[in-house]
């Protein structure tokens, strides 16, 4: 039997990049390989870079070069490269970092199992070795995008959108389930547009349904809305069908036409105004997640008070915020970068700080309330460490968490009935009420 090589797969980026390892490491693993999550124990380590902006390069690039000061020294055999960081900048690395044995795209799988002297078995395509927690997983039901904002480079890393047929998906998600998953988070780049390229129609409110009826799933999850075209039967889906979160996460951007329009996002401040009131009259109680770019180079200080007014009258649960990282190749290089990075880390503190009061605020409401959660590990001593949990109002990574002092025995992956007692900006604390 010739010998398994130890290959250890390392994911930078975004949860779309965990779902590309995770299939990989199915096929590695069915073609005489031995996974390790040590580099130091590998003989071949692969490396799934981000290349979104500029911060996820850097650490992407550093990666690398770890990796490559392992290999001279003896300890790796060879280097991978792939990904999104690869697939954009493939002829600069080779030039610059020649000492990778090998550089790929996105999704490249067939390659990198041939460099490794196996091959790629189509019929396993749908499997993956979850790495997320066994409850936890990420459904990728789409590649690429055909949203054409200005600041972004996806569309020229990842291309045009495809959605993956909904069988395979359902396929998919019923192996997940099998494997313990229970907890399902619907990615893509934009999964508002899923369907409109291979049904000729919006259908994720299809999807979303049938995804609900597949045993042991319990919540599903829906992540990356875009604003533009939000195909308003998946709030009714959200609204009647108890095992979708009543959650939703739709990146805005920004909120002042001026800079909506310089962004070409496609909506007007009206719009997006109009499109919020609309999914809270549907869904009362959800929870909205989104995220805003400040720093543009079309952002005047009076675009980014309106930003901040906006943010205190509308009141989101979660809120993340970026700086604007210029991208070559991308529409928006054309106007620079006139905003110094230090009016941009001070605009973020500002919006930061706003939201961290938003989320006080909404977090003493749930004070002395109900909360069904699912614990998603431990941290701490069992004297004085806490469980680690989410409501629905959280996704995993992102959001805030609920913390469950280790009084009695949790199992994780479990759901339980707890009262929240406390709270910080971010976090509840809770005590469980039915084990
Ligand atoms: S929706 Fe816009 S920001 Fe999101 S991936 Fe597509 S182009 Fe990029």
């Amino acid at each position: 039997m010739k010998k398994k090589q130890k290959v250890g797969v390392i994911t930078l980026g975004c949860s779309k990049n965990v779902v590309d390892s995770e299939r990989l490491m199915n096929q590695l693993i069915n073609n005489n390989c031995e996974l390790t999550d040590d580099p130091e124990k590998a003989e071949v380590v692969i490396i799934n870079t981000c290349g979104f902006i500029e911060a996820a390069k850097e650490e992407s690039i550093n990666t690398i070069l770890n990796a490559v000061e392992m290999k001279k020294n003896g300890s790796l055999k060879k280097v991978i490269v792939s990904g999104c960081l690869s697939e954009r900048y493939k002829s600069d690395l080779e030039k610059e970092i020649p000492e990778v044995d090998v550089y790929f795209g996105t999704e490249d799988y067939g390659g990198i199992l041939k460099e490794l002297g196996g091959e790629l078995k189509y019929e396993l395509l749908g499997e993956r070795v979850v790495t997320t927690p066994r409850h936890l997983a990420y459904l990728k039901i789409s590649e690429g995008c055909n949203n054409p904002c200005s600041f972004c480079a996806i569309p020229l890393i990842r291309g045009k959108h495809v959605s993956r047929p909904m069988e395979q998906l359902v396929d998919e998600a019923g192996l997940l389930a099998q494997k313990g998953t229970k907890e399902l988070v619907v990615i893509g780049q934009d999964t508002t547009d899923y369907g409109i390229d291979i049904y000729g129609r919006r259908n994720l409110a299809e999807l979303l349904d049938r995804l609900s009826g597949i045993q042991g799933l319990e919540w599903i999850r829906l992540l990356y809305a875009y604003p533009s075209h939000f195909p308003k039967d998946v709030l009714e889906v959200i609204k009647n069908n108890p095992k979708v979160c009543k959650y939703l996460d739709m990146p805005l951007q920004h909120i002042s036409d001026g800079v909506l329009k310089s962004m070409r996002r496609g909506i007007t401040s009206r719009r997006t105004r109009e499109m919020i009131d609309q999914i809270r009259q549907a869904v009362p109680d959800i929870a909205l997640r989104t995220t805003f770019i400040v720093g543009y180079p079309a952002e005047t200080e009076k675009d980014f008070n309106e930003l901040c007014e906006f943010v205190k009258e509308y009141q989101f649960d979660k809120v993340g915020v970026f700086t604007y990282s210029v991208e070559e190749n991308t529409t928006g290089f054309i106007l620079g970068d006139p905003v110094s990075e230090e009016v941009k880390e001070e605009r973020k503190a500002i919006l930061m700080e706003l939201q961290k009061e938003i989320s006080l605020a909404k977090n003493r409401e749930l004070i002395g309330k109900n909360l069904r959660v699912i614990v998603d590990g431990f941290e701490g001593s069992r004297k004085d460490g806490y469980y680690i949990a989410r409501s629905m109002k959280d996704a995993p990574e992102v959001d805030g968490e609920v913390l469950i002092p280790a009084k009695e025995k949790l199992m994780t992956g479990s759901f339980y009935e707890l009262k929240v007692y406390d709270c910080n900006e971010y976090d509840l604390y809770g005590e469980v009420l039915r084990i």
